[in-house]
């Protein structure tokens, strides 16, 4: 996931800290949005704008805003200060909407007919449900007491972008190897050349010195590791460097609290399942405060919630620990056992057909 402008590839990162300085207006709000102090913010726009190659941010000593006319591309959407004013006013204009940017969650109290939510703002608030949305170190789990399940893999994945001369036309691919699955995932066209997000994942030390080396021996080291699929691959972004782990909530739900995406569950990038999974705990919300709104928050809302999602979820974080583990294995007995897993995996008929509504391109 990057951007681009002026045909410089950027990451997300840099951009969620420019998007926090721009929402709150100062690189104080930031840092406080962000859990970050107000040098790394700092450090994170300067390095943005030396990148650009010119000043990103309007400063005139009390606020600070995106230049008019200033354009940012993110992988062909293109983000300027009109449509982000845009897509805040858009949030503002819905009536069932109350857009806060820039205020957390703090803290909460669960009662048999409500929650008090305490935002970071000290603002309270009362709902008959609070869904805990806030990613793999959720506060909203740590406040409902809910434990996790965690497991770490000794792995970490390298994310960048590269160019190549074959069409990769949108197809996904994953080259297993030892250490883990080197992933290609289609992009638009950069610069006119095809374009892919590869997703590395590697043993923790190889990852550390892959990410150290120059870009030159870094390609060298990544064309070999694609086995040349798609002709020489030329980096088109920066890497960045993401610890692997698999989590699972210990429960989905606790009195008015129901636990959705990363806050529930997380799982190695094989397969690209976050976003489905994820979109699959909204889903089945909203189907179940759509058939019984007056039962919104209530037990038996989370019971079937619970009852509907667990089971998926377990399947999912299962499978793709049982592929990541089969992918890691390196000595060469290991890797006839994991071949044979895979091709096991692939061979049962309710699990082939599990893996390929998971995505995960069964043959
Ligand atoms: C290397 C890598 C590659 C991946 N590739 C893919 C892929 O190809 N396809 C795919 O589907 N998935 C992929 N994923 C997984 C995907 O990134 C996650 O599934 C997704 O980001 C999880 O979304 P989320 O909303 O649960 O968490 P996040 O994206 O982490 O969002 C959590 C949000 O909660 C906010 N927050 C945190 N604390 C608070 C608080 N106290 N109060 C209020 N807000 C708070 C944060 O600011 C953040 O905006 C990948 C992951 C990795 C690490």
């Amino acid at each position: 996931m990057f951007c681009h402008s002026s045909r410089v590839r950027l990451d997300i990162d840099s951009l969620r800290t420019l998007r926090a300085i721009v929402e709150s207006g100062s690189f104080t709000g930031a840092s406080a949005r962000l859990h970050l102090t107000q040098s790394a913010v700092s450090w994170k726009i300067k390095r943005l704008e030396e990148r650009l190659g010119h000043a990103l941010l309007v400063r005139d000593g009390k606020t600070i805003e995106l230049p008019e006319n200033k354009e940012i591309d993110i992988d062909a959407k293109t983000i300027t200060k009109d449509n982000v004013e845009a897509y805040w006013a858009r949030l503002k204009e819905l009536p069932n909407i109350d857009f806060r940017p820039g205020i957390g969650f703090a803290q909460m109290l669960a009662r048999s007919n409500e929650a008090i939510v305490t935002l970071s703002d000290g603002h309270q608030l009362s709902t008959k449900l609070v869904i805990g949305a806030d990613g793999r170190n959720s506060a909203v789990r740590r406040a409902a007491g809910i434990d996790v399940k965690t497991t770490r893999y000794g792995q970490k994945a390298l994310t960048f972008a590269v160019t190549h001369d074959a069409p990769h036309d949108n197809i996904s691919t994953e080259i297993h190897r030892s250490g883990g699955p080197f992933t290609l995932v289609p992009l638009p066209d950069h610069d006119g050349k095809p374009c892919s997000a590869v997703v590395w994942m590697e043993h923790g030390d190889a990852a550390m010195r892959l990410a150290a080396l120059s870009e030159a021996d870094f390609e060298a080291a990544a064309n070999e590791r694609s086995a040349y699929l798609y002709g020489p691959l030329k980096l088109a972004s920066r890497r960045s460097i993401w610890p692997i782990i698999s989590q699972i909530a210990q429960d989905l739900t606790a009195p008015r609290t129901a636990l959705v995406a990363e806050a529930a569950h997380v799982m190695p990038p094989i397969g690209a399942q976050g976003l489905n999974i994820s979109l699959k705990d909204l889903s089945c919300l909203l189907d179940l405060a759509i058939a019984q709104p007056d039962q919104l928050g209530a037990p038996k809302m989370l019971d079937t919630y619970a009852r509907q999602r667990h089971p998926d979820i377990k399947l999912r974080v299962t499978g793709i620990d049982a592929l990541n583990r089969a992918s890691i294995a390196g000595n060469p007995m290991m890797q006839s056992l994991r071949s044979k897993g895979i091709e096991a995996l692939y061979g049962v008929t309710p699990i082939r057909r599990t893996l390929m509504q998971m995505g995960l391109g069964a043959r």
